[in-house]
């Protein structure tokens, strides 16, 4: 083959890359694509960190395909246009990219394929992105796995050296090409400065320096990763996410590194597949269909206020209020606070959880269907949990445990700093007296509970309980 055409989409580096790997072994030329589709743009925020990260690690990737000769094509439009037309352009005989599991994908490449095939070419995919995928583990029955722990094992028993060995990529292929202009974030609707403020850095030489800079912290992850005061977890999901590294890379050191961090932080990233095939197995859950079916036809509340209550961390639950501040200010939530503001939303302020599922959609950097739908699901109940409806967290008592000193809480929510941290995870037990003393007015300077968590709790019984006769519960509140 002469010339082969990479589309790139979630793999935006240039090593240890399935489908450049191929490519360049079937072609001698293979010239390298993104396209800004706007099947995928048109829904989303004018203000998006995600896109701002795309473009800045596009860019750097650019930088280096300049460097070999060579130059990114970079396009805006339909992918379902632009790729077939690129092939044309470039006279590639081939397009080759890596897979991706979410349904609304999967059609898409369906559909650029048939195009390609009608115009005489094929599309070439490939398995990147994860270590196993689809149905490579399933139950000794064939089926897939509907809970975590047993899949993890089923998993580390399939897993031999080969499955961690990297796509060298061989840069020599290349193709020599003028270098390219790129279509900036203003022309593609989107504003230049949303990542201005944040902590995230782009791309693979961002990529890079976070995962080294927890190459230093993994052997205490299983200590530390549950304190969202600490720097505990990696921070590397959004480098996941959009391939700026590899998860062969990744994977591969925690397996050799061993140690009860690099082990914890390995099913972690075990976590991550389990959800994607979970996702690839029930393309219905893209839907806002329940695993759980049962669940289907629950009727939620949505008692009025309590969402935008919830969005703009105004529940008075101070560690709620902080967590959702992170995420509104920097794109970012820990995972523990993802856990504890999503079991609050819908099990202390009985609101959907499709709805919580889609804030989070449209606000984290990192936004995964399968993990941010399987994370909500687990939250609500309506998921792939081992553990029953009735398990309902305590928001203060969460607070307590894993932000004893409140210096989580401080960051973010600074009306409490003056707070001993005995009072900080519920501040409207504070007399009148103390509210003087501390500076801080509950329901003046800080918002009084939008629930008390006690009652919450056993309308959530209640509701779970009664089901699709939810409506009954909705008139109690
Ligand atoms: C309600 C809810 C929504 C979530 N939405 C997303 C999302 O949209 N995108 C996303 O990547 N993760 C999501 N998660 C999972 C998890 O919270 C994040 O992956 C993690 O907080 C990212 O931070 P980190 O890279 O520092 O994690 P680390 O603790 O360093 O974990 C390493 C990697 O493992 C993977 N991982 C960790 N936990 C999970 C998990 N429970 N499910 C799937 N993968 C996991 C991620 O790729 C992560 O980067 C969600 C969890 C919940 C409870």
């Amino acid at each position: 083959m002469n010339t082969a055409l990479v589309w790139l989409r979630r793999d935006l580096r240039l090593y240890d890359h399935a489908a450049l790997y191929h490519a360049s072994k079937a072609a001698q030329k293979v010239v390298l694509v993104f396209i800004f589709d706007t099947d995928i743009l048109a829904d989303l925020p004018r203000a998006d960190r995600r896109v701002a990260f795309i473009w800045a690690s596009l860019h750097e990737l650019k930088t280096t395909l300049e460097s070999h000769g060579s130059s990114l094509i970079v396009r805006h439009g339909r992918a379902l246009d632009l790729i077939p037309q690129l092939a044309v352009e470039f006279d590639a005989s081939a397009v080759f990219c890596n897979r991706d599991y979410e349904p609304a994908a999967i059609a898409r490449d369906t559909q650029v394929a048939d195009q390609l095939q009608r115009d005489g070419r094929m599309l070439h995919s490939y398995k990147d992105q994860v270590i196993f995928e689809c149905d490579e583990v399933l139950t000794q029955a064939g089926k897939p796995f509907s809970v975590f722990t047993p899949y993890k094992n089923a998993w580390l028993k399939r897993l031999t050296p080969f499955y961690l060995l990297a796509y060298p990529v061989r840069t020599l292929a290349f193709a020599a090409l003028p270098v390219q202009t790129m279509i900036n974030l203003a022309e593609l609707g989107f504003e230049a400065d949303s990542l201005a403020d944040s902590p995230i850095k782009t791309g693979n030489d961002g990529a890079m320096r976070t995962w080294q800079d927890f190459q230093t912290r993994i052997a205490h992850y299983q200590d530390t990763r549950n304190f969202p005061a600490i720097k505990g977890p990696s921070y590397l999901s959004v480098h996941l996410r959009f391939g700026t590294l590899s998860i062969r890379q990744l994977a591969s050191y925690a397996y050799h590194h061993g140690g009860a961090g690099a082990e914890t932080w390995l099913s972690e990233l075990i976590w991550r597949e389990f959800y994607q095939q979970i996702l690839w197995h029930h393309p219905q859950l893209a839907a806002g269909r329940a695993y759980k079916a049962d669940f289907d036809t629950l009727v939620w509340p949505n008692p009025a206020g309590h969402f935008a209550a919830w969005c703009e961390a105004r529940t008075g639950y101070p560690l709620i209020d902080a967590a959702m501040r992170q995420l509104n200010q920097t794109g970012y939530m820990h995972n523990r606070l993802r856990m504890v503001t999503a079991a609050f939303l819908v099990k202390d302020l009985h609101v959907d959880w499709r709805l919580g599922e889609a804030y989070f959609a449209q606000h984290l950097i990192d936004f995964d269907l399968a993990a941010n739908n399987g994370g909500w699901q687990w939250s609500a109940s309506t998921g792939c949990d081992a553990q029953p409806w009735f398990r309902i967290f305590n928001p203060i008592t969460q607070s307590e445990k894993f932000d004893p000193d409140g210096k989580f809480i401080k960051r973010y929510v600074p009306e409490l700093s003056a707070l001993p941290a005995k009072y900080i995870h519920a501040p409207w037990l504070l007399t009148l007296t103390q509210q003087n003393l501390f500076n801080v007015r509950i329901g003046v300077d800080y918002p009084a509970p939008l629930v008390d968590h006690a009652c919450a709790r056993k309308l959530t019984l209640a509701l779970y309980d009664l089901g699709n006769e939810g409506d009954k519960l909705e008139r109690l509140i």
